[in-house]
């Protein structure tokens, strides 16, 4: 029992004292995808439900988080996630920016965008059967763009897109990154969603098609068959604005960081769905 107990509670430190994020929370990918599948024209709706693997059961919110399950096994692809861009400019260039560790060019979220949406647009035509892992592509594809809507990973280089900065949500510890991947949404859907969060994709749906429907349009605009150095753009703006603004090591985050940032986190999932959608229905139209 002490030998069961010790080992959970190593479980717990070894789980806790490496907070590294890859993205929106499972919930943040799943209601991206969730937004994208019902906009998507039948010709895209049929190449994915073609592409996705048969335990999905033609469900791409249920394989939205896969890019994150495989980040072990695929070690190569966790530079893929997010952009670092130099520290307090708030400025992100595909040039400067999209790289790895290592200075490696295009191995970014936006590079990874641009590589599966070329690998994708080869569906259908006989040359490129045996090339590309087209499941894969729409895997990591339809993460990368809900990754990329994600303000913190288009974020600073010293702190990690802030997973290095500590902060306090309401009475528990974490990291200002791990706020936008997951607590922001979580909390909201206890505190006005009943926990379920379909009833949040419900109300963002309904969004869409009513308040948003004029932005949406916008939202959807692109003169290439993928914009996500635009996504981008707009994510280092929003980290600046929102994410990182009036936040210090150790800040304590309640309601007032709550309430005024909810607000981009729907719009940034609603962006996110459109965009996902948008862009599959110029790969596969
Ligand atoms: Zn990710």
């Amino acid at each position: 029992m002490e030998l069961c107990k010790f080992h959970t509670v190593a479980f717990v430190v070894i789980l806790f004292c490496f907070p590294i994020a890859y993205g929106w929370g499972t919930d943040g990918h799943f209601i991206i995808c969730r937004l994208a599948q019902p906009r998507l024209t039948k010709a895209a709706a049929n190449a994915v439900s073609q592409l996705l693997p048969a335990y999905a059961q033609n469900d791409l919110g249920s394989v939205c988080s896969w890019a994150d399950r495989v980040r072990f096994r695929y070690h190569w692809s966790a530079p893929l996630h997010f952009i670092d861009t130099p520290d307090n400019l708030c400025t992100y260039q595909y040039k400067r920016d999209c790289k790895d560790g290592d200075g490696i060019q295009d191995r970014c979220v936006a590079g990874a965008i641009n590589n599966y949406t070329t690998q994708l647009l080869s569906y259908g035509k006989a040359s490129s059967a045996s090339q590309y892992n087209l499941t894969e592509a729409l895997l990591f594809l339809s993460h990368f763009i809900g990754d990329i809507h994600q303000p913190l990973h288009v974020g600073f280089t010293s702190d990690r897109g802030a997973n290095t900065i500590d902060i306090r949500w309401y009475n528990t510890k974490g990291v200002l990154h791990h706020v936008w991947d997951t607590n922001i949404i979580e909390t909201a859907e206890k505190r006005f969603y009943d926990s379920d969060v379909e009833e949040l994709i419900d109300a963002l749906q309904k969004n869409i098609t009513t308040v948003w429907s004029a932005q949406a349009k916008a939202w959807e605009a692109c003169n290439k068959i993928a914009c996500p150095d635009l996504y981008a753009s707009e994510g280092i703006k929003a980290a600046c604005d929102w994410a990182y603004k009036g936040v210090d090591e150790n800040s304590v985050l309640e309601d007032d960081y709550f309430l005024s940032r909810r607000p981009v986190v729907n719009l940034r999932l609603a962006q996110g769905g459109v965009r996902l959608a948008a862009t599959l229905n110029r790969i596969f139209g």
